[in-house]
């Protein structure tokens, strides 16, 4: 009870927080951040495209756009905030069982804020990476995560266009660690900044000459092939987030050359619905 009521607490704070944001910009503010984001990733798609035949408003656009709200705001942010402050409360009192402090959390707050910022980056991208992995090996999570792929015409939108059940695995399976570590949610704002700047270029129509960089961060380019219809892998490749050097340090990764025009989605995607609620629906309804 203890639990279902301060998700509920958190949730209701969180929504009102969110009416409040909306109302008052402010450069602490998700709302502005994703508008500033998207714009600025459909700026660069305007003035440097990739694929210069693109439609500057793409196959999706509209679609796309609208997922990207209903994720980051209605599941993500206002979903997940109740969810992790459940975990650190379930995982404070498992340990007062015991009768012990958290003891890493206590280590971690006495590191340089950037420190500990920069290990939090790290180590959520890796969780993310495996999280990735999983939803193209496991059957019933790829029906799950078929929506992200069914984008025929990449461009930044399509980084949020997923199902809402990702958002409950990805913020699920990594808050347990992260809530372990003690990082808190005045953390996870600047990380969740960095990661849609991040997610947004690597989906977006746009080139990004990394250099030598190409081994540690991802980028347009490579996450391209992520969406490959023809890869020589049964279960996917390049599953990167924001770094690319978990693909490259497992062996995951595939980039034969650099190429825009490549076909995308999965085999049998003739069978997806196009429309939302439909594509919301599919992975409870198939057999
Ligand atoms: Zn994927
Ligand atoms: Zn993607």
């Amino acid at each position: 009870m203890k639990y279902i009521s301060i998700f509920l607490q958190k949730t209701y704070n969180f929504f009102g927080y969110f009416i409040n944001e909306v109302a008052h910009p402010h450069w602490t503010n998700y709302f502005y951040w994703l508008i500033a984001l998207s714009l600025f990733c459909w700026g660069l798609e305007l003035l440097f495209p990739w694929r210069k035949n693109q439609k500057v408003v793409r196959e999706d656009f509209w679609l796309d756009g609208f997922y990207m709200f209903v994720n980051f705001f209605f599941f993500s942010m206002i979903g997940f905030y109740g969810i992790s402050n459940v975990f650190s409360e379930l995982f404070a009192d498992f340990l007062a069982l015991f009768g012990i402090k958290n003891l890493i959390a206590d280590r971690v707050s006495h590191l340089p804020y950037w420190a500990a910022l920069l290990i939090l980056f790290i180590l959520k991208d890796l969780i993310q990476w495996n999280i990735h992995r999983l939803l193209h090996r496991v059957e019933w999570l790829w029906e799950f995560h078929k929506v992200h792929h069914s984008v025929k015409e990449m461009g930044f939108a399509a980084h949020l266009r997923y199902h809402w059940m990702e958002n409950v695995v990805y913020k699920t399976l990594q808050y347990i660690p992260l809530g372990m570590l003690g990082y808190g949610l005045k953390d996870f704002f600047i990380m969740e900044i960095v990661a849609t700047a991040i997610g947004h270029l690597n989906h977006s129509n746009i080139r990004l000459p990394l250099g030598y960089f190409k081994y540690l961060l991802n980028h347009p380019q490579m996450h391209l092939w992520h969406h490959a219809k023809n890869i020589p892998a049964q279960y996917g490749v390049n599953f990167g987030i924001s770094l690319s050097i978990w693909d490259y340090l497992f062996n995951t990764v595939y980039y034969p050359k650099e190429d825009g025009e490549i076909e995308l989605g999965f085999s049998g995607e003739e069978d997806f619905p196009k429309d939302f609620l439909h594509q919301e629906t599919y992975p409870f309804l198939k057999k």
